[in-house]
């Protein structure tokens, strides 16, 4: 294959709006495939990434984006499974190892050798073309759009895995926040057959939560509502990202109950007097393996569980960055990178 130019927008330095960047496209190797993108979700770790905020995880001109689909437009001459024209994803990661001892778990996510979509200098889905091992990139079934599917590869996955080894029908889970993480958290639990609780700040959500599945809705603002669910929960999700009163979501769960980060809120101090007289335990979500990304996009497709999305066209990135940062997204930000039906070859 003949190496392109291939179009992107990009952070130039630590925290400045994206330009438009292009760079030559790398060698396809054997097992690559690349990919002509359609859509790319905006998810609160490229804000990080573009911010600096993870270290040396950024390297400017800083191409973010790992919600991608897109189709297929070449294959590297050993891949299998995939073919030219078929509508695919990427998620948070585009290649590992796959013989250490957590690929060979299915748990890719935590291999030492793991290649992240847009860290560490690797160019993202905010282009025309993304370029990945083809055995991170998955079908995406045929009853989702490339738009719906584009947030299901980091934040549906991420959520949905998350419930998916620690619930089971008939649970009382709680989950905190109605945003990018949350809207999909509601759908993926009362999907499972969850009795979910949404638990927000925000009041005005309240009839989102209840059309998302939720069975209750708690305004975390409102004591004598906290309070009428001491006690009732088995298990939180937390997908919201700012501060919040954590002895009063502690005070929900009921023994043994799990309180679990899929949000990144700032540093969080526990009484862990308070935590051991219920034997609580407090865990985390990270993206899943990538059996877990191929279950999240079937699951999705099955159940009825869809993004509520906001789409914008490439060339408005900055204004949908700007959308997001002050949490205006109407839950799910994803970028049109093109509406090509078939790749250019
Ligand atoms: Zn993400
Ligand atoms: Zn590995």
């Amino acid at each position: 294959m003949n190496r392109r130019t291939v179009n992107a927008w990009v952070a130039v330095q630590c925290r400045s709006e994206l330009t438009r960047f292009s760079y030559l496209s790398p060698p396809l190797k054997p097992m690559d495939v690349e990919i002509r993108v359609t859509h790319c979700g905006l998810c609160s770790s490229d804000l990080h990434l573009i911010d600096g905020h993870w270290g040396d995880a950024s390297v400017y001109p800083q191409v973010c984006g790992h919600e991608v689909t897109g189709h297929v437009s070449a294959v590297g001459e050993n891949v299998a499974g995939l073919h030219l024209g078929q509508r695919v994803g990427v998620g948070w990661y585009r290649s590992a190892c796959l013989a250490c001892e957590f690929c060979l778990r299915g748990e890719e996510q935590h291999c030492a050798g793991l290649v992240a979509t847009c860290t560490h200098g690797e160019h993202g889905g905010l282009a025309d073309y993304l370029y990945c091992d083809s055995r991170f990139v998955f079908p995406i079934p045929d009853e989702l759009s490339s738009e719906q599917a584009a947030p299901l590869l980091c934040a549906g996955v991420t959520v949905h895995t998350a419930l998916k080894r620690a619930t089971w029908p008939g649970m009382a889970v709680g989950i905190v926040g109605i945003g990018g993480l949350g809207h999909l958290a509601i759908q993926f639990a009362a999907e499972r057959g969850c009795r979910v609780t949404a638990l927000s700040s925000s009041p005005h959500k309240e009839r989102d939560a209840l059309t998302l599945g939720a069975h209750r809705f708690v305004d975390l603002s409102k004591l004598f509502a906290c309070n009428q669910v001491r006690n009732a929960l088995d298990y939180i999700l937390v997908t919201s990202s700012v501060a919040c009163d954590w002895s009063a979501i502690v005070d929900m769960l009921r023994p043994f109950g799990t309180l679990c980060f899929a949000g990144m809120p700032p540093p969080v101090t526990f009484d862990i007097a308070a935590m051991m007289y219920k034997t609580l335990s407090i865990t985390t979500a990270n993206v899943g393996g990538r059996q877990d990304i191929v279950d999240t996009l079937d699951f999705a497709a099955t159940r009825q569980v869809r993004p509520w999305v906001q789409s914008w066209p490439l060339g408005d990135v900055n204004h949908a960055i700007r959308q997001l940062r002050k949490g205006r997204v109407h839950y799910r930000a994803v970028m049109h990178v093109g509406d090509v039906q078939s790749p250019t070859l």
